[in-house]
Protein backbone atom coordinates (compact mmCIF):
# COMPACT_ATOMS: atom_id res chain seq x y z
CA UNK A 1 0.00 0.00 0.00
CA UNK A 2 1.44 3.42 -0.87
CA UNK A 3 0.66 6.55 -2.09
CA UNK A 4 1.57 8.12 -5.26
CA UNK A 5 2.19 11.66 -6.34
CA UNK A 6 1.41 12.12 -10.02
CA UNK A 7 3.03 14.95 -11.81
CA UNK A 8 1.50 17.92 -13.28
CA UNK A 9 3.79 17.99 -16.59
CA UNK A 10 4.43 14.45 -17.28
CA UNK A 11 1.90 12.77 -15.20
CA UNK A 12 4.54 10.31 -13.73
CA UNK A 13 3.37 9.02 -10.50
CA UNK A 14 5.97 8.97 -7.95
CA UNK A 15 6.98 9.02 -4.14
CA UNK A 16 5.45 11.56 -2.35
CA UNK A 17 8.66 12.16 -0.83
CA UNK A 18 10.01 13.33 -4.13
CA UNK A 19 10.35 16.78 -4.05
CA UNK A 20 11.89 17.11 -8.05
CA UNK A 21 11.00 14.99 -11.20
CA UNK A 22 12.63 13.67 -13.33
CA UNK A 23 11.10 16.49 -16.02
CA UNK A 24 12.34 19.09 -13.62
CA UNK A 25 8.97 20.23 -12.34
CA UNK A 26 9.21 21.22 -8.65
CA UNK A 27 6.47 18.98 -6.93
CA UNK A 28 6.71 20.43 -3.49
CA UNK A 29 5.63 23.80 -4.86
CA UNK A 30 3.06 22.02 -7.50
CA UNK A 31 2.10 20.07 -4.26
CA UNK A 32 1.39 23.42 -2.24
CA UNK A 33 -0.12 25.36 -5.18
CA UNK A 34 -2.79 22.04 -5.33
CA UNK A 35 -1.72 20.84 -8.81
CA UNK A 36 -0.61 17.33 -7.70
CA UNK A 37 -3.02 14.58 -7.73
CA UNK A 38 -2.90 11.75 -4.99
CA UNK A 39 -3.17 8.27 -6.08
CA UNK A 40 -3.29 5.03 -3.68
CA UNK A 41 -2.10 2.13 -4.57
CA UNK A 42 -2.68 -1.60 -3.21
CA UNK A 43 -3.15 -4.91 -3.62
CA UNK A 44 -6.76 -6.92 -4.22
CA UNK A 45 -6.68 -10.80 -3.48
CA UNK A 46 -5.33 -12.48 -6.54
CA UNK A 47 -2.56 -10.18 -6.33
CA UNK A 48 -4.14 -8.03 -8.60
CA UNK A 49 -3.08 -4.66 -7.99
CA UNK A 50 -5.32 -1.11 -8.02
CA UNK A 51 -4.87 2.34 -8.15
CA UNK A 52 -6.96 4.79 -6.80
CA UNK A 53 -7.28 8.44 -8.20
CA UNK A 54 -7.79 10.70 -4.48
CA UNK A 55 -7.61 14.07 -5.55
CA UNK A 56 -5.40 16.58 -4.68
CA UNK A 57 -4.98 16.61 -0.94
CA UNK A 58 -2.73 14.72 0.51
CA UNK A 59 -4.77 14.33 3.89
CA UNK A 60 -7.37 12.99 1.75
CA UNK A 61 -5.04 10.36 0.22
CA UNK A 62 -3.85 9.54 3.58
CA UNK A 63 -7.10 8.85 4.68
CA UNK A 64 -8.36 7.07 1.86
CA UNK A 65 -5.11 4.62 2.37
CA UNK A 66 -6.09 3.93 6.52
CA UNK A 67 -9.40 3.22 5.25
CA UNK A 68 -8.41 0.84 2.18
CA UNK A 69 -5.94 -0.72 5.21
CA UNK A 70 -8.60 -1.08 7.88
CA UNK A 71 -11.37 -2.28 4.63
CA UNK A 72 -8.65 -5.07 4.01
CA UNK A 73 -7.72 -5.96 7.79
CA UNK A 74 -11.64 -6.84 8.21
CA UNK A 75 -12.03 -8.39 5.24
CA UNK A 76 -9.09 -10.56 6.14
CA UNK A 77 -10.91 -11.25 9.49
CA UNK A 78 -13.81 -12.28 7.90
CA UNK A 79 -12.76 -14.10 5.65
CA UNK A 80 -11.37 -16.34 6.38
CA UNK A 81 -14.47 -17.81 8.16
CA UNK A 82 -17.35 -16.75 5.37
CA UNK A 83 -15.19 -18.61 2.61
CA UNK A 84 -15.52 -21.50 3.81
CA UNK A 85 -19.46 -21.65 4.19
CA UNK A 86 -20.20 -19.93 1.13
ZN1 LIG B 1 7.33 15.43 -14.21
Amino acid sequence: MAVFAECPVCHKKQSVRTKLCHCGEDLDKAKRSQKVRFWISYYLPGRKQKRECIGFSIQEARDAEGKRRSQKRENARSGTTRDKTG
